[in-house]
């Protein structure tokens, strides 16, 4: 059953054909002066990264946290990661922010060692693209170096699209993070096509359930099927688990009934500023209490 594909249908429209209207038109205007701020993001210091603990559930602890980058922009305000991340992979512009995002967020990371003796792993979001260029391997190479942090507390969340790549270059490259001791993570698990084949070819240690699996836990069978069905292939597979978008306590009981330990999601925290994501650290409360961003 190597090729049994799970996969969610996305209704994104991208493999839908579009006819030009009056709407679209002005939303690709809308959509490229949001671009053209955009390269000026870095420059004009509109960028941050919020940071989102990730819990040990047994051990009632933060092991690490995912770096989650935002911009407010001067002239155009707040804009989401959803809406500016697919511009940023359409222009290249993907490559200089996702460099300034491992820069920062190692960095950040020694800082929470450094203060507050944490040795907590950071977590950082590649987009595809970012592979495409022979650059990625150097970025994090460099981020590391820069900011003394050891490559196994840097993870990278690569998502299924990567993995279905016709080309072999994102396996080499993988292979030689691997290598070098840096953690794979595969995000939005469930939601792409992924089989059981990749997850065996691909040097992964982490699985993150997908957060719309997640919210489905309490209303509807099948997602409590799938996610049995995802935990027990975890475990066979040897690969760490981590359940996103946890928002209440009835979707923990279930996950922690079934053995899923490491839990990220509103129901513990949300993304947090670095000055807040310090305070909760420098607090070192046993049990982390719901937080508010
Ligand atoms: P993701 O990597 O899957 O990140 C998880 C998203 O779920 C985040 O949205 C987070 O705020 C949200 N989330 C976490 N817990 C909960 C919960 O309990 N309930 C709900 N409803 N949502 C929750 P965010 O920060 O808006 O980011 C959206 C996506 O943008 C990310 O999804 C990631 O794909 C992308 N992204 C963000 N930062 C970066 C980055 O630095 N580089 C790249 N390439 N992509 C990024
Ligand atoms: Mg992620
Ligand atoms: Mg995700
Ligand atoms: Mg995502």
């Amino acid at each position: 059953y190597a090729d049994m594909a799970m996969y969610q249908a996305k209704n994104n429209g991208r493999n839908n054909y579009c006819f030009f209207s009056h709407e679209m038109r002005r939303s690709s205007e809308e959509q490229m002066m949001i671009s053209t701020h955009l390269r000026h993001a870095i420059a004009r210091e509109e960028l941050s990264l919020y940071y989102q603990p990730k819990i040990d559930i047994d051990r009632s602890k933060i092991i690490g946290a995912e770096a989650l980058l935002r911009w407010h922009s001067k002239d155009l305000g707040s804009i989401s990661p959803e809406i500016f991340i697919p511009l940023a992979e359409q222009s290249g512009l993907i490559n200089d922010l996702g460099n300034w995002v491992l820069q920062t967020a190692c960095q950040e990371a020694m800082e929470w060692e450094k203060r507050y003796g944490e040795k907590l792993h950071v977590s950082v979001n590649i987009s595809p693209q970012q592979f495409r260029t022979g650059i990625l391997f150097e970025a994090v190479e460099n981020a590391l170096s820069l900011s003394g942090l050891p490559p196994e507390r840097l993870e990278l969340e690569i998502t299924e699209s990567l993995l279905l790549q016709d080309s072999d270059e994102p396996l080499a490259l993988l292979r030689a993070l691997h290598e070098n001791r840096i953690r794979l993570a595969l995000d939005d698990f469930g939601t792409g096509y992924s089989s059981l084949s990749y997850l065996r070819r691909f040097p992964l240690q982490v699985l993150k359930i997908d957060r719309s699996f997640i919210s489905g836990l309490t209303v509807d069978q099948s997602s409590c099927a799938l996610v049995d069905a995802i935990i027990a292939m975890a475990h066979s597979l040897e690969l760490e688990l981590v359940a996103e978008g946890v928002e209440n306590e009835n979707e923990l009981t279930f996950l922690r009934q079934r053995g899923v330990e490491i839990i990220q999601g509103y129901f513990f925290s949300p993304p947090l500023p670095v000055e807040k994501f310090r305070t909760l650290l420098s607090e070192k409360e046993e049990t982390p209490q719901v937080q508010s961003p």
